[in-house]
C-alpha cells in the first residue's frame, strides 16, 4: 500500500527513520529506511545487488506511526514492534533504530522512492 506525500507544496521533505540490521552478535549485516510519509520501507544488504523493497500493511503503517511518535529505545527492538517487522519479515535479523536520517527535498512525490533508494544506497556503503 503507497500512499504519495501530500502534494501541497513544490518541494517534498521526507523524514526517514534509519535503522541497522544485525546478527544476534551485533555483526551489522544491512541497512533499513522507514518513510511514514511515503509508506516507504527498505533495507540495503551490503554486497548483495539492489534494493529490498518491504512493504507494511496500513495497520502496521499505523503501529509504526505510533512506535515513531512515542519514540523508539536506542537497543535491539523487540521483533514484535511493527517497525522491526517490517523491516527484518523473512530473516532472523535484529533491528536498531540509529536516528533520523536528514530530510531529502524532492520535487515531486512520485521520485521520492527513488531519492530514498540512492540514500539508502550511499549510506549502506559507508558500512
Ligand atoms: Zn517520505
Amino acid at each position: 500500500m503507497l500512499r504519495e506525500c501530500e502534494a501541497d507544496h513544490v518541494k517534498e521533505l521526507c523524514k526517514a527513520a534509519a535503522f541497522v540490521l544485525t546478527k544476534l552478535d551485533g555483526t551489522t549485516i544491512g541497512l533499513g529506511l522507514l518513510c511514514l510519509d511515503c509508506r516507504y520501507a527498505a533495507v540495503r544488504w551490503p554486497g548483495v545487488e539492489g534494493i529490498d523493497r518491504r512493504f507494511g500493511t496500513p495497520t502496521e503503517w499505523a503501529v509504526i506511526e505510533r512506535e515513531l511518535t512515542e519514540g523508539l529505545p536506542a537497543t535491539p527492538l523487540s521483533p514484535l514492534t511493527a517497525c522491526a517487522h517490517v523491516l527484518a519479515f523473512g530473516t532472523d535479523a535484529r533491528v536498531q533504530w540509529v536516528g533520523w536520517a536528514k530530510r531529502m527535498e524532492v520535487d515531486e512525490p512520485s521520485k521520492t522512492p527513488a531519492v530514498l533508494d540512492a540514500l539508502l544506497s550511499e549510506a549502506a556503503n559507508l558500512i
